[in-house]
This record gives C-alpha cells, sequence and structure tokens, in this order.
C-alpha cells in the first residue's frame, strides 16, 4: 500500500522539481497564487485524475488523489491553491443534474474552469454549519442570495464556487440540517452581481477571503439536487476530503523529516554530528513512528473508502493522526535546525507555519474527537 501508485509518485516528483524551495518561498513572501504550478498540474493532468473519462477526466480512484497530494508536500511544495478541485468536484459529480455535469466538469478537467472555492464555513456559526446565515431566497427562475462567508480559500483564484446557504429559516425545519442546499456559483457572473471579496493576510500563503453577498442574483439552474438537502450532500464529500487532506499531512512530515535528520546528520557542533545526540535522534525517530502510523491510518480509509464502505471514523482519525504527525515532524525539525530554522532560507520556518493549519481547518482536532467519541464509541453527544 506504501507504494500506492508508485508510477504517478515519481511523475509528479519530477513536475514538482521544477518548482524548488525559491519558488514557494518568493509566492510566501509575497503571498502569491502559483499559477505556474498549477498550469502545470493541470497540462499534465492531475487535477483531473479523479474526474470521470467521459468528462475529460482520467476517472482514477481517490487513491490516486492521495498520491499526487501527498508527493507534492513531499516535494515541499503546498497543493492548498488546488487540493479543493479534487473534492468539490464530487459534490457535483454525485449530486448534480447530467446537465450541470456536462456543462462543468468538462472544463474544470481541461482547466478553464478553476473550481477551487468551497463557501461553506461563516463568521456567526463557525463550526457549527447548519447554523449559518447565508440566504438563498427562490423568486422565479433564480435565488437572491444574502450573506456572508470567511475563510473562502482561493476565492481570488477561482472561477466556480461551491455555496452552502440555507433556503429555508432553521426556525421552519424539522431538523436542524435540513433547509440548507448547494449551489455552483460563477464567480465572474456573482461578482458583477454583487459579490464582493475580500483577502485576509494569515501567517501562511493561503488565500483565504471574506465573500459577502448583497442581493447577488444566481440562475435557479445552479442549485445542485434537490432544494433544502445541501448539508447532506455537502457532508458526503468530508471523507474524501479529509483522506486528502491527511495526505498532504503526510507529505508535509516526511520532507520535514528528510530535511531535518540530513541537516541532523551534516551540521557538527562540539566536533559530531548533532544527529549524534539522542536529544536530536529521538525526537525525530518519534515523529517519524507518528508519521507511518497515520500514514497507514491514510491507506485503511482509503481502502474502505474505495471498497464502498463508509470510511467515517478512519477518514477522521487519518486526518486527525496525520495533522498531529506533521506537526510533530515541523515541531522536531525546527528543534533539530536550531536558529536556522528561523531563517526563512532553510523554507523550515515556511512548512512549520503552513503544516499548523491541519490541525483547525478542514475540521479542527476537538470536532474529530467528539465524532470519535459519539459514533465510535457510543458516548454522549457533546454539543
Ligand atoms: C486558512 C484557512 C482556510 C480555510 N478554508 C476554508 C474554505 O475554503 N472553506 C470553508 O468553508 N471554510 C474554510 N476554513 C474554515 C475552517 O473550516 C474553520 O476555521 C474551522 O472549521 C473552525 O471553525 P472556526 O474557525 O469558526 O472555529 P470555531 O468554530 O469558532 O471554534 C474555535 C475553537 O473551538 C473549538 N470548538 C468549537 N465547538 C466545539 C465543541 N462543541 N467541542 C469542542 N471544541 C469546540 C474548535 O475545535 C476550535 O478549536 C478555513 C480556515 C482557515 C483558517
Amino acid at each position: 500500500m506504501i507504494d500506492m501508485h508508485q508510477e504517478i509518485r515519481d511523475a509528479v516528483a519530477r513536475l514538482c522539481a521544477d518548482f524548488p524551495d525559491e519558488y514557494w518561498r518568493k509566492l510566501d513572501a509575497e503571498r502569491a497564487y502559483p499559477s505556474e504550478f498549477v498550469k502545470a498540474l493541470t497540462e499534465q493532468g492531475y487535477l483531473a485524475a479523479l474526474i470521470p473519462e467521459e468528462y475529460g477526466g482520467i476517472g482514477l480512484g481517490l487513491s490516486a488523489g492521495v498520491a499526487i497530494l501527498e508527493e507534492i508536500h513531499r516535494a515541499g511544495g503546498n497543493a492548498a491553491a488546488c487540493h479543493a478541485q479534487m473534492y468539490t468536484m464530487g459534490t457535483l459529480l454525485r449530486h448534480g443534474s447530467d446537465a450541470q455535469k456536462a456543462r462543468y466538469l468538462p472544463g474544470i478537467a481541461d482547466g478553464s474552469q478553476r473550481l477551487q472555492a468551497f463557501g461553506v464555513t461563516e463568521p456567526g456559526s463557525g463550526t457549527n454549519t447548519p447554523a449559518i446565515k447565508t440566504f438563498a431566497r427562490r423568486e422565479g427562475d433564480r435565488y437572491i442570495v444574502n450573506g456572508q462567508k470567511i475563510w473562502t480559500s482561493r476565492a481570488e483564484h477561482s472561477d466556480l464556487m461551491i455555496l452552502l446557504a440555507r433556503t429555508t429559516p432553521q426556525a421552519e425545519v424539522a431538523r436542524r440540517t435540513d433547509g440548507l442546499s448547494v449551489f455552483i456559483v460563477d464567480m465572474t457572473a456573482a461578482r458583477e452581481a454583487g459579490m464582493r471579496i475580500s483577502p485576509i493576510r494569515t501567517m501562511m500563503n493561503h488565500g483565504s477571503c471574506e465573500v459577502f453577498f448583497d442581493d447577488v442574483e444566481i440562475p435557479a439552474e445552479n442549485l445542485i439536487g434537490e432544494e433544502g438537502r445541501g448539508f447532506r450532500y455537502i457532508m458526503s464529500g468530508m471523507n474524501a476530503e479529509r483522506i486528502l487532506i491527511a495526505s498532504e499531512c503526510i507529505g508535509d512530515a516526511k520532507w520535514l523529516l528528510a530535511r531535518a535528520s540530513a541537516y541532523a546528520r551534516e551540521r557538527e557542533v562540539f566536533g559530531r554530528p548533532i544527529g549524534q545526540n539522542q536529544g536530536i535522534a529521538f525526537p525525530l525517530a518519534q515523529a517519524y513512528a507518528r508519521m507511518r502510523a497515520a500514514e497507514l491510518m491514510v491507506h485503511d480509509a482509503v481502502r474502505r473508502y474505495e471498497a464502498g464502505e463508509n470510511p467515517g471514523a478512519e477518514a477522521n482519525m487519518a486526518k486527525m493522526l496525520a495533522a498531529e504527525a506533521s506537526w510533530d515532524a515541523a515541531e522536531a525539525a525546527v528543534q533539530t535546525f536550531g536558529g536556522f530554522g528561523f531563517a526563512e532560507e532553510y523554507d523550515i520556518e515556511r512548512k512549520f507555519r503552513e503544516t499548523r493549519l491541519y490541525q483547525v481547518a478542514p475540521i479542527s482536532t476537538n470536532l474529530v474527537l467528539s465524532y470519535i467519541a459519539e459514533h465510535v464509541m457510543g458516548l454522549p453527544r457533546s454539543y
């Protein structure tokens, strides 16, 4: 399983070699989008890997996505600029109409239409997604959208957005997760109709934004699936999202541990390599063991996903363990590099900042623990 899709991994590694540390460092300093990298990935078909062949993609399973994203991170890059396409596309694929799929998927597959924005989180609701306030009111053949999203990553670099909005007030539905609907939003048309995007500067280069809707009209034909069932549609993509993000964390951990152990072998202080000190070697060895354990959980989750099982528990655990493993690796790497761990030119501090995110987003560790406690262990629901 560890050699899952070795050919793809080798090819992605070759592609990534054209985008060395300096490339990512410069983008980070400028908080700029990796357009050339995303273009290269698209041209070689990697962003269309999971799109069925009939829509112009390659039609591979989730394990191919895992291999691609892990390798990008293992090479020191960051797939956050484009990873959402792999999982948001699934919402359209599973729940969209034939007409919607025929209209959007070929463009997504050939890169002419970027589906990178995923508008779920709102400032007032946070993790409590059913409490979102953005409202889409039906008027004839269109919906009028009002509200605000936050942390909508890549909104400025995306042609399409998957948007979750309320279509029936929470007070009027039987279950709090009812009355939410999913739309595919044409970002250019929505901007012309009054949608505003405002970037948020964060500690790493992630392109996250606030998105404001003020009477923005969306054609009714852009509703995905049935009105009111959107929460289920979004949730059905969560396992894939968690597994893919976990694979990025595994890639980060491998990159960090490779850099740190190379440095620990070479750097001499007191006349011997620093890696000879167990105070340096053991944290690296421990982080390696944790990374491998998390990697096995990722593989188990993928195997179950591809076998058509419900891998909810494994996907959540994979995401949590991989995010913790990459953070352990980042922490050990900074300590190994000493002062140089803080110097931008070594890229350790950049990865340290980047990989911290995954204990918070796309779902925070506490919520994963709540899931395991409730759904796996039968403990009372805590919220
Ligand atoms: C860089 C970045 C990119 C993102 N990209 C996107 C995106 O593209 N699209 C999108 O929709 N969202 C995105 N998000 C949002 C992300 O999914 C949320 O930040 C995350 O789900 C947490 O929500 P919150 O920030 O509102 O935290 P809150 O919900 O306010 O939670 C704050 C803290 O309290 C804890 N907490 C809350 N409730 C409970 C509870 N019941 N039990 C235990 N602990 C609890 C949380 O675990 C967390 O640690 C992004 C976030 C960031 C930072």
